[in-house]
């Protein structure tokens, strides 16, 4: 038995793995990724894959940068752990949270720390909750969000998701959360109906529940500006701003997950700016330390910061906190991380690529299995469907997309099969003959496709 072999039953016997079906990695084996450098990884057969999804879409600055390395040794033998609890604290937190202020949309100077998204976004419920209560009104609780929404897998961020297998048997959700229309008008548009007056029905449906269920019960509108684990999925123009003035008019807070978007993603600093809208608290992860520690945020507004801090000086403290709260090594990564961003402008460098990647992924249109092709910044998806003009999907859901998904594999390049839509995200590093060699991976895979569709 070889060493890799001899790992792959180890992994079946011993690790439950996430989003896996658990028999068929029994039959089959996990791959095993053994290294990585740059925007490639590096399978424990040798086989080279360029990394087209970022990891789960975070590794914003490749799979070898020496710099977080070295913040994170240097950080480890100075302080390798300390918690932020009971007015305790460290530089490197102090010095991360002051940059993500200073990053972030005006008057969203406060930073709560967590380990994951998913935390993130259960201390957001907890924030919105906590400070409701201390204003004398209990009764305002409820979430909006959205069907396809990813807002964690936690019991209140898996809550707030709005995919349904994320909710079979797990018994979920368990928060008063309403899931409104996705707003993909490609796939939600009704027949006849122009993107704009599906930008208005949605932005109704918004008004109808507010008044159905009353504004003093809703805490909270949360959304990804652009979704990412639901597919790849861009909101109409106008979607957004329409949803932030509601909110505002109702005196809902408006939250913008930021935990794909955030840090350059759609080639601005956060998705909300270049969809047009500032929330009031953002939930962020994943590009904040491009993964290399696993680290999340939520950033909010004075006026959610003084709700909760005059809470907590009445009540003796604020009750919520992790062991892990603004870790040490995990925030001396962050705050390299984000430096580096800036430095080499990366930003700028994501829109500066958007014209190349968005072409490559709409120039796949011209084959017959591709529906819909879309995105924003560097990141984007296609859709397979079984007929064009219809959109009629494959008969049974996700196959198609996992085939393609094999082929892509063969190929070398490391894509996602959402059900049938497969999601590129590269590296914000990535140069552009490196994006160019992703999406030419991606159209041979496509084809290939194509025939073996053809051949069922
Ligand atoms: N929000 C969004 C938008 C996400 O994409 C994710 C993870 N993919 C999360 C929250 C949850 O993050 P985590 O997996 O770190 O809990």
């Amino acid at each position: 038995m070889t060493l890799a072999n001899s790992l792959a039953a180890l992994d079946a016997a011993h690790q439950l793995h996430p989003f896996t079906d658990a028999r068929a990695l029994e039959e089959k084996g996990p791959i095993i990724i053994e290294k990585g450098d740059g925007v490639r990884v590096w399978d424990s057969t040798g086989k080279e894959y360029l990394e087209g999804m970022s990891g789960l879409w975070s590794v914003a600055l490749g799979f070898g940068e020496e710099r977080l390395v070295k913040a994170a040794h240097e950080q480890l033998q100075k302080l390798p752990y300390y918690h932020t609890f009971s007015a305790k604290s460290h530089e490197p937190s102090i010095r991360l949270a002051e940059k993500i202020a200073e990053m972030a949309p005006e008057g969203l100077n406060h930073v709560f720390f967590t380990n994951s998204g998913s935390e993130a976004n259960d201390t957001v419920v907890k924030l919105v909750w906590y400070m409701n209560n201390a204003l004398g009104r209990p009764q305002k609780k409820k979430f909006l969000a959205r069907k396809n929404a990813y807002h964690g897998i936690t019991m209140a961020s898996g809550s707030l998701t709005g995919i349904e297998a994320d909710h079979t048997d797990f018994d979920l959700p368990i928060l008063p959360v309403i899931h409104l229309t996705t707003p993909h008008f490609y796939r939600f548009g009704a027949e006849g109906e122009t993107e704009a007056q599906f930008t208005a029905r949605l932005l109704k449906e918004i008004e109808d529940t507010i008044a159905r269920e009353g504004a003093d019960t809703i805490a909270a509108f949360i959304g990804e500006p652009v979704m990412g684990a639901g597919g790849v999925l861009v909101p109409p123009a106008g979607y957004w701003p329409g949803v932030a003035e509601i909110c505002r008019k109702n005196d809902i807070l408006l939250i913008a997950d930021e935990v794909i978007n955030g840090f350059g993603r759609l080639g601005t600093t956060f998705g909300c700016q270049r969809m047009g809208f500032t929330p009031d608290i953002m939930s962020v992860s994943k590009q904040l330390t491009s993964s290399y520690m696993p680290l999340a945020a939520v950033v909010f507004s004075d006026a959610v910061y003084n709700a909760v801090a005059d809470n907590s000086h009445r009540l003796g403290g604020f009750a919520h906190g992790f062991t892990a709260s603004g870790h040490p090594v995990a925030t001396a990564v962050g705050l390299e991380n984000l430096k580096i961003i800036e430095e080499r402008g990366l930003v700028a460098h994501a829109a500066e690529l958007e014209p190349m990647f968005q072409k490559g992924l709409r120039d796949m249109l011209e084959f017959p299995i591709v529906g819909e092709a879309r995105g924003v910044g560097l990141i984007g998806a296609i859709d397979l469907v079984a007929d064009k003009a219809t959109k009629r999907k494959f008969s049974k859901p996700g196959q198609v997309g996992q085939i393609a998904n094999g082929f892509a594999h063969e190929e070398g390049l490391i894509l996602r099969a959402i059900g049938d839509t497969l999601a590129l995200c590269p590296p914000m590093i990535s140069t552009e003959a490196e994006v160019a060699e992703m999406l030419r991976r991606m159209r041979v895979a496509v084809e290939r496709t194509v025939k073996a569709v053809a051949e069922q």
